[in-house]
């Protein structure tokens, strides 16, 4: 089995832009974005609805490419590769946790959780095994056999984030990971995610609407129109 233990990678971007055409009009969602977040520290990402931070954090995950700049991950330059160059590079190197869980429907917590490694070709036994690993970190061993729907919020975002850790990814991007939680899920969850930022060692970078949630962070970065325009760069 190979080592659990992941190692935080770095994540840079340079100049980027992103604009998307609006019934003829062009609309610029990021702006000449640049900033470079050190391996292994954990960031967050606020501004208003609407100020691009998912559209950054789609950048940082290769989820979407700039319309100009670069996106840099650990030394790479990656929006010049090709499309399944980045899906690799997706895979193996990071891991997503979504507001709206996006689990599979109709298919167990553990195949859930399996489902990155079974891209990867990793033998049945050993997705198992991991999976099951990921699942008694989050705390859900009891719930392996379970449906999504059978799940609290809480848990169904503790699978999310086992599948998003199963391949030992160096790089985790959470958009607004509690939007859809109670006060208390929501507390568990973050303290969850900064637990296993421990024990993995991933960059984590989290977009939140909660000043609390984002003080949290070692850095934090506010977005505006598009722009960065506050946070300790
Ligand atoms: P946030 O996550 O901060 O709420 P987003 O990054 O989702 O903001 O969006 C930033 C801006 O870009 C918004 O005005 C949004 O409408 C626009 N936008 C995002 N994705 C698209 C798209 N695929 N097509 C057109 N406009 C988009
Ligand atoms: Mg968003």
């Amino acid at each position: 089995m190979d080592d659990l233990h992941g190692k935080g990678v770095n994540v840079e971007l340079k100049n980027v832009s992103r604009l998307f055409q609006i019934g003829g009009e062009t609309f610029q969602a990021l702006a000449d974005v640049t900033l470079s977040v050190p391996a292994g520290e954990h960031w967050s990402l606020v501004g208003a609805s609407g100020s691009g931070k998912s559209t950054l954090l789609y950048m940082m995950g290769l989820l979407e490419r700039p319309s100009s700049g670069e996106v840099w991950i650990d030394g790479q330059r990656t929006d010049t590769l090709k499309t399944g160059e980045r899906a690799l590079i997706r895979n193996r190197r990071i891991g997503f946790v979504f507001q709206n869980f996006q689990l599979i429907p109709r298919t167990t917590s553990l195949e859930n959780v399996e489902m990155p490694l079974l891209y990867q070709k990793v033998p049945f036994r050993e997705r198992q095994e991991r999976a099951k690993v990921l699942l008694s970190q989050v705390g859900l061993s009891d719930r392996e056999n379970h449906f999504p729907s059978q799940l609290s919020g809480g848990q169904q975002q503790r699978v999310a984030i086992a599948r998003a850790l199963v391949t030992s990814p160096g790089i985790v991007l959470a958009d607004e990971p509690t939007g859809n939680l109670d006060t208390a899920s929501s507390k568990d969850i973050l303290e969850l995610l900064e637990h296993l930022r421990t024990i993995h060692r991933f960059t984590l970078i989290l977009v939140t609407h909660d000043p609390l949630v984002a003080s949290r962070a070692q850095r934090q970065i506010r977005l505006s129109d598009g722009r960065i325009v506050g946070g300790e760069l």
